[in-house]
């Protein structure tokens, strides 16, 4: 049977290629804000609990379920040291840095009220106080873009004091980063919001617990707070329809590299690869004999080799399965014409340069896994240092205090899982050519 793909009714993001205006009419007409002020009248408990039902994971990478870790938010306020209580905040992540990934662009783009009003909602559901945008800093014209719609916003009385006269006040703030893509990290996000160097925090205490300004704190990724406001106008079990059983929804798709037609686009969740490169990016350069193998979460997820990503389905699961993750679903496609050693090697490059330099692991160990994945590119090393590399990146992966470490060490890991001997073919061609050259 082939997979059902995702009609256009059903969905979110209907402006997504920006087609039509942005602006809070344009973004009215189509459906935004339509009686918002009924859906906070659902109350915190009942908004969190649809949350929970449609099955929404974080669409930032980690995929933990968003009405959850909504629900570890306090019900009542905590109160400081003087009986005062403390205010709680959301704090959405706009700090899209991940290579490949490009879809909370298009959301800020083209459908920004999508977004500002699903911060309200979640705001509300979680009785915080306002709501933090972190835009990447290279992101000039899409903050742009946000600081307008929010302005709209408050002017028509959607934000604010009685945001849309639901008696209920809530401001949205946002901030540009300076273009660190560690800031990406929920805890370094914090730190830099509250106009510290942005490096990770360890944990716990958790964001839920001690967050921004030490007072409870949500972070949410774009794209999991955009769709909020559709899942609750057309319900949980619409969303949950969408998809296999722990993998729900609709999910903005970003693909790069090696196809005929490189794109953003909204499916159904777990659609298999193949399928999907054919529906919406006309197929793979020179044919699927010419795939050689797919990074299929962002380059922070192991790559996948052509023969075992064909038939998988595009979810969570599907992709752990393979042995890799569906990260942000930013799927880079690479052909054959691909040095593939060379451009693992790019990647550790990029963990490298980004790295906060807090731990020692991560801020040793990238720099050194960079400089002999040169070495491999080359050919320039010992077969048993392919052993040793690997042996390396599991001493970095799990052992720093956020997640960059283990992306830095999964690309290469993936690589030497599955082109060990495209490694071994250079350092023995390059030993070959070294002896012919003694030898003339
Ligand atoms: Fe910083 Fe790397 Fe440690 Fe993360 S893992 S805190 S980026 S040094």
């Amino acid at each position: 049977m082939g997979f059902d793909f995702l009609q256009d009714k059903d969905r979110i993001f209907t402006n997504v290629y920006g087609y039509q205006d942005w602006g809070l009419k344009a973004a009215k007409k189509r459906g935004d804000w339509d009686k918002t002020k009924n859906l906070i009248k659902l109350g915190n408990e009942k908004i969190i609990e649809e949350v929970k039902a449609s099955g929404l994971r974080g669409r930032g990478g980690a995929g933990f379920p968003t009405g959850l870790k909504w629900s570890f938010m306090p019900k009542e306020a905590p109160k400081d040291r003087d009986g005062n209580p403390r205010p709680s905040f959301l704090v959405i992540n706009a700090d899209e840095s991940e290579p490949g990934s490009c879809k909370d662009r298009e959301i800020i783009r083209h459908d920004p009220h999508k977004l500002i009003e699903g911060a309200l909602i979640a705001g509300f559901a979680m009785k915080a106080r306002a709501a933090y945008i972190y835009i990447r800093g290279e992101y000039i014209r899409e903050a742009e873009t946000l600081f307008t719609a929010v302005e709209e916003a408050y002017e028509a009385g959607l934000l604010g004091k009685n945001a849309c006269k639901s008696g209920y006040d809530f401001d949205v703030f946002v901030h540009r980063g300076a273009g660190a893509y560690i800031c990406g990290e929920e805890t370094a996000m914090i730190e830099s919001l509250e106009g510290k160097k942005g490096q990770p925090r360890l944990k716990p205490p958790f964001p839920a617990g001690a967050g921004l300004y030490g007072c409870p704190t949500t972070v949410n990724n774009v794209e999991s707070i955009a769709v909020v406001p559709t899942i609750l106008r057309r319900g949980a079990s619409w969303f949950s329809s969408f998809g296999r059983e722990g993998n729900h929804g609709t999910k903005l798709f970003q693909v790069s590299g090696h196809v005929d037609r490189p794109a953003v686009f909204e499916e159904a969740m777990s659609i298999p690869f193949k399928d999907m490169i054919e529906k919406h990016c006309g197929g793979i350069t020179g044919g699927w004999d010419n795939l050689l193998a797919v990074i299929p979460g962002g380059s922070s997820v192991p790559l996948v080799p052509a023969e075992q990503i064909m038939d998988a389905p595009m979810d969570f699961d599907g992709l752990k399965e393979v042995g890799s993750g569906l990260g942000t679903a930013a799927v880079i496609v690479m052909d054959k014409s691909t040095d593939i050693v060379q451009a693992i090697s790019r990647l550790s490059y990029f963990y490298k340069h980004e790295s906060c330099g807090q731990c020692t692991p991560c801020r040793e160990g990238t720099g050194w896994m960079w400089r002999v994945m040169e070495k491999m590119r080359d050919g320039n090393a010992e077969i048993e240092d392919i052993d040793t590399l690997y042996e390396v990146t599991k001493q970095v992966e799990g052992h720093t205090i956020c997640a960059l470490g283990d992306a830095a060490a999964w690309p290469i890991q993936g690589l030497i899982r599955h082109f060990r001997p495209e490694m071994e073919r250079r350092i023995n061609e390059r030993k070959g050519a070294d002896v012919m050259e003694a030898a003339e």
